[in-house]
């Protein structure tokens, strides 16, 4: 069986509640009917209730972009698991180069949360990558494979269905530079490689690996033509409903 298309938006710190449901209703009008694809959303925390109610009957995904793995207390400004699943969340982005960066997020503490997340009925899109440095020094396999193996540390196979990774080099993200399909697809392999000697070849074969790095929809069409790219996590692209549909209907581009 082959593997299911998946385009993301990550809307990260943008968006009111106002602009997050007018975003999303010219979404449902322009691709409501596009077929084998999926598709998700990532509104800010504060549009999520309001983006679930307006995503109701449409086949649109809602993901929220972070969590924090305890299931609730003393721990001022975050978001648990559960909290997400009640407001219609679908997927959750973890591990995104923005949090490691920013907000000192760990390959130990990406793994706690992943572990939280598939606690509820919850799908990760788990994200690594290296930056321009780790690149140039030639250390873009050994961080991949650091970031899995810390990433998914006692993911047990069976929730593995519910994981799907998105490959962004971090010298991609933002800065207008996409990985060539080549460079990209040849990590996607790498990937897949991994998962097949962590868990077993089916399961390599199973997973989705997304890319994420400056998608347009000028470039969407040569990455999705790679064997190994199985989708992609649109950033800046998808803020605007005409570029992420294009991205969407990559078939027709
Ligand atoms: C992202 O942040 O996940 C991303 C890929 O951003 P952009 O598409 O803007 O590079």
């Amino acid at each position: 069986m082959g593997r299911l298309p998946f385009i993301a938006g990550n809307w990260k710190m943008n968006k009111t509640v106002g602009e997050a449901l007018d975003l999303v209703r010219q979404l449902k009008a322009s691709i409501s009917r596009v077929e084998g694809v999926e598709v998700a959303v990532a509104p800010p925390f504060t549009a999520l209730y309001a983006v679930c109610g307006e995503l109701e009957g449409s086949s649109i995904r809602l993901a929220a972009q972070n969590l924090f793995w305890e299931e609730k207390g003393a721990f001022t400004g975050e978001v648990s698991p559960l909290m997400l699943k009640e407001v219609g969340c679908h997927y959750v982005i973890l591990g995104h180069s923005e949090r490691r960066q920013f907000f000192g997020e760990t390959d130990e503490t990406v793994n706690r949360k992943i572990k939280a997340a598939l606690g509820q009925p919850l799908k990760v899109i788990f994200c690594i990558g290296e930056t321009l440095k780790e690149r140039e020094e030639g250390k873009t396999f050994s961080v991949i494979e650091r970031q899995i193996t810390g990433g998914l540390k006692e993911v047990g196979k069976e929730k593995m269905e519910r994981i799907v990774i998105a490959y962004e080099p971090v010298w991609a993200i933002g800065t207008g530079k996409t990985a060539t399909p080549q460079q990209a697809e040849e990590v996607h392999r790498f990937i897949r490689e991994k998962l097949g000697r962590l868990y077993s070849r089916e399961i390599a074969e199973q997973t989705r690996i997304q890319y994420g790095g400056s998608v347009t929809p000028e470039n969407i069409k040569g990455l999705m033509s790679q064997d190994n790219i199985d989708g992609a996590l649109v950033g800046g692209a998808s803020l605007k409903a005409d570029t992420f549909a294009k991205i969407v209907r990559f078939r027709e581009m």
